[in-house]
């Protein structure tokens, strides 16, 4: 029987027993798809179309049985793992040449106790299995703002949606987790159980183990509630950001808004024609409120001066979580890339719209998220999340579609940002992280103080690093671990 070879966690090609594969396949209650498998084509790929890898093997897991065995596999054949949970990973961190993907998409299970309000999410789910399921009892978990984007990866980065100032992060209503660790066991992290994994996951990204099941606290929200989206004109830009951050520093809690600076897109059906081509500033948000409430509270940022074309109004939802899903497909070429900004000065703002009018491709934009009320709040040191002191957080989203743009497009983020860093203290939002091409160094200056206890945390629960293709934390060598504080 011929042998295969992969990547292994190194680099190196070793080979791969046909044999060895085939019982990993009978073990599996899922799929395991080889290249020539029908379906491996669309498995390999992820959302972004910049990511074109070609794994060894992608293990479908259907449970956590699944997902053990395939931790095992990887281990024992010291291969190159990546983990996937919807896919959506900017940096396509979801794939890997060679190696074997993990990939828990097909786990999207979501239950809710109304009784608890408590919801458990499968490591695979995306933000519409979880709001259909929330919402059919009128609760919801704080989540982010496109409804294909995975849990796994939104919540184990933080988790920012139009839920945040009232109820937190995503990361902030986690109450326990089911996670699959390197070395082959299940725990449950939480409060009571691992106290420092619970930590670690709560915004220290997928360094830790494999999640198979989040446990969420849910809060009484919608069927209806108010929604802004309000397209200004973005010839007056200056004007309106700072008419946002005026706005920002007294909303009260249950608003939670952004500014999205960008173009009317040529021939959009959506927009009128006379807008077409001209720059805005899109103000939009939701209010964690009834309607009426939410639209007094949010009604300044369609009145300061008229919008161009104004989208606000009351909605379910459902539906408005979806607001975004059509700008975004998959397979479209993408580059975001953040850093969290102390304030919005004018000097700032200035810098920003000099920037933002730059932008290379009409589809991409440059958006400012409000961080205040409950994630502000919460104390730092309860969890690995960084960015809680930021007061906004800016992101340069480039969007294009030809691959001969990829130069252009990525030079204007990077340009953009570093021209940004006198305003910041260089951290970034780790689920914004471009390509993660400036690899560790991200993780040291974002988590600053904090990196020690989270490299300790991976020396426990990940020794030789199997889980590294993420926004990596090498595990601590064990002589600076005895200033970690890990305990098991
Ligand atoms: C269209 C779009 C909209 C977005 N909107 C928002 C937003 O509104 N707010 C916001 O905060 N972020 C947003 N993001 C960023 C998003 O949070 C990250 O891209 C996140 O990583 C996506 O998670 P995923 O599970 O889909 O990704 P994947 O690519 O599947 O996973 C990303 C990484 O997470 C880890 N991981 C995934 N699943 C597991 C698991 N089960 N156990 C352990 N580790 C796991 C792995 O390290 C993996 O590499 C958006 C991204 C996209 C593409």
């Amino acid at each position: 029987m011929a042998e295969m070879h992969a990547t292994a966690a190194d680099g190196s090609r070793v080979p791969l027993p046909r044999q060895a594969v085939q019982s990993l396949g009978a073990r599996l209650r899922g799929e395991l798809l080889l290249p020539d498998s029908a379906g491996y084509e669309e498995a390999r790929r992820v959302w972004n179309g910049m990511i074109d890898r070609q794994p060894a093997l992608v293990a479908r897991c259907v449970e956590t049985g699944d997902v053990l065995h395939a931790v095992e596999f990887a281990r024992s054949h010291g291969l190159l793992v990546a983990v996937r949970g919807g896919g959506h990973g900017v940096a396509g961190h979801g794939t890997c040449d060679g190696g074997l993907v993990i990939d828990l998409s097909p786990m999207r299970d979501v239950a809710v106790d109304p009784a608890a309000a408590t919801v458990r999410v499968g490591g695979g789910a995306r933000l519409l299995d979880l709001d259909a399921a929330t919402q059919a009892h009128a609760v919801a978990v704080p989540a982010g703002v496109v409804s294909d984007t995975g849990i796994a990866g939104l919540t184990l980065g933080g988790g920012l949606g139009w839920l945040r100032n009232k109820h937190g992060l995503t990361c902030d209503n986690l109450l326990s987790a089911e996670v699959v660790t390197a070395q082959g066991e299940v725990l449950t992290a939480s409060g009571d159980s691992h106290p420092d994994l619970y930590w670690g996951l709560q915004g220290g990204g997928g360094n830790f183990g494999i999640v198979t099941e989040f446990t969420f606290r849910a809060h009484p929200v919608g069927p209806e509630v108010w929604f802004t989206a309000a397209f200004h004109d973005g010839r007056h830009m200056k004007e309106i950001l700072r008419f946002f951050r005026e706005y920002t520093a007294t909303a009260p809690d249950e608003v939670s808004t952004l500014a999205a600076c960008g173009r009317f897109p040529p021939g959009a059906e959506a927009f009128p024609e006379e807008v077409q081509g001209l720059p805005y500033v899109l103000l939009i948000g939701m209010a964690a409120a009834p309607p009426e409430e939410g639209e007094r509270l949010m009604r300044p940022l369609q009145e300061f001066r008229r919008p161009l074309v104004d989208m606000s109004g009351p909605q379910r939802y459902v539906q408005a979580q979806q607001f975004f899903d059509e700008d975004y497909p998959q397979g479209l070429r993408y580059y975001w890339k953040s850093l969290n900004l102390r304030d919005l000065s004018d000097e700032a703002i200035d810098r920003i719209v000099e920037h933002a009018l730059r932008q290379p491709s009409p589809l991409s934009t440059t958006d400012i998220w409000h961080i205040g009320g409950a994630v502000r709040r919460r104390d730092e040191a309860e969890s690995a999340f960084a960015g809680r002191r930021a007061a906004f957080l800016l992101n340069c989203e480039a969007n294009w579609e030809d691959p001969a743009d990829d130069g252009a497009n990525i030079a204007w983020a990077r340009r953009f940002l570093a021209d940004m860093q006198e305003y910041s203290d260089g951290s970034r939002y780790l689920n914004f992280p471009g390509l993660y091409e400036e690899g560790n160094d991200t993780m040291r200056t974002t988590f600053g103080e904090r990196y020690r206890r989270l490299a300790a945390l991976k020396a426990t629960y990940d020794p030789t690093n199997l889980f590294r293709l993420n926004q990596n934390i090498p595990p601590a060598a064990e002589a600076e671990r005895h200033g970690g504080s890990v305990t098991r």
